[in-house]
């Protein structure tokens, strides 16, 4: 192989640079990319929008996919340079819908399995950390056909990250789990997110994966890239149309600021504002993240009053455009922050009828309050 300085990344940066196509009979796939360098990037898109062929691609399973692919300074491949490192030689951990363990060893023989693999077989202290990581120390002894769906599933991941990966690769690992097992499983992953300083492309056709888990969202459709961006500003964005209607709703990133023990409620500080949601048990000072759908967000052009929604504030309109049916319409507002610079604050979405936005004769840079009906705590 050829050495060579990297080509996308300048020395020091450390995000992933991937350009690619690829050319099938009926699909193609092209796209070109810069992401984070942590965090969970979501790739979202229908089936057989290419997010599998994607992965394989930056994975070095399809051969005939052209083009480079760079994490960090690393060049895993460019055409250009002629470099083109076989899937064994790119540092990444993959792991499927269906986790593929070996059935005949227990869970320590499938993890030992995957750290004789990885560059330094001596870093016990990597597999040792991943068991932590993951909360599979008492499955140690179990046979994997012991194991339910969403161990599995940490057991697989586990494993990959034994081998010290650069770059995690996670294709729609929830969908094979049943709803109870994936909220076992979403914990886990949240963890994973949080404390490793590890780029991971995740891919799901799940908007509740993604609201809880992105950090970057990357949208594909028919091979191209739709959307990439951070997925708060991007669902703040009116134009989502990838997003089922009832779906449609901005996330809030906040923090715990009071418990309101004998209501069973808990405020939650947000940029721009403040939020009451039910008491969940999480304590004051943690990092919560709340989503606000457009459908519960109602608007008055007066202080609320003599009203059983609880949580009210003032906002700007910032914009308003119709709605997919003629009868709605979609309005982005800017919360008027009082210790905050109200060009920075936070946006919430509204779907509200023509009849009111006509009636009330709203129009974009109005100040009016917002009541928010009803607030999910999703991480
Ligand atoms: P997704 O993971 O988003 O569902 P895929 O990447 O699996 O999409 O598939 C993208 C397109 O490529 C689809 O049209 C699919 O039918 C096609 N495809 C996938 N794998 C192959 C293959 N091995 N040979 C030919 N076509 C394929
Ligand atoms: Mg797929």
């Amino acid at each position: 192989m050829r050495s060579s300085t990297p080509l996308q990344n300048a020395p020091g940066v450390s995000g992933l640079a991937i350009q690619l196509q690829l050319v099938r009979e009926s699909f193609s796939l092209d796209v070109s990319l810069q992401l984070p360098a942590q965090g969970i990037t979501v790739l979202f898109g229908a089936s057989g929008s290419g997010k599998t062929t994607l992965l394989r691609s930056v994975a070095g399973l399809e051969p005939q996919a052209r083009g480079s692919v760079c994490v960090g300074e690393e060049v895993w491949q460019s055409d250009e340079a002629g470099i083109h490192l076989p899937t064994h030689r790119r540092a990444l951990g993959y792991v499927f819908q269906e986790a593929s363990l070996f059935e005949h060893l227990d869970v320590r023989r499938n993890l030992m399995f995957g750290l004789q693999r990885s560059a330094a077989p001596h870093e016990q202290r990597v597999l040792t950390d991943a068991i932590e990581l993951l909360g599979i120390a008492h499955l140690l002894q179990r046979s994997v056909g012991e194991l339910s769906g969403g161990e599995r599933q940490r057991v697989a991941i586990a494993r990959a990250l034994a081998t010290r990966p650069r770059l995690l690769l996670l294709d729609e690992p929830l969908a094979a789990l049943d709803p109870a097992r994936k909220q076992e499983v979403m914990p886990w992953l949240e963890r994973l997110r949080d404390e490793l300083q590890l780029p991971m492309l995740y891919v799901t056709h799940s908007v509740e994966e993604m609201t809880r888990l992105g950090d970057h969202l990357v949208v594909l459709e028919q091979g191209r890239v739709k959307r990439s961006g951070p997925l708060a500003d991007t669902l703040s964005s009116m134009d989502t149309p990838w997003v089922e209607p009832q779906e449609q709703g901005v996330l809030l990133d906040g923090r715990v600021v009071e418990r309101d023990q004998s209501w069973h409620l808990a405020r939650v500080e947000f940029n721009g504002g403040d939020l009451w949601i039910r008491d969940t048990g999480a304590t004051v000072g943690s990092q919560v993240r709340l989503r606000v759908l457009a459908r519960d967000v109602s608007l008055t052009t007066q202080a609320p009053a003599h009203t059983s929604i609880q949580n009210h504030f003032e906002a700007c309109i910032e914009a308003d455009q119709p709605d997919a049916h003629p009868s709605q319409r979609l309005v982005r507002l800017r919360v008027k922050g009082r210790k905050t610079n109200p060009e920075t604050s936070s946006v919430v979405l509204a779907r509200i009828t023509q009849r009111a936005w006509s009636q009330l004769g709203l129009a974009t840079g109005q100040s009016v309050w917002v009541q928010v009906k009803s607030v999910a705590l999703v991480g």
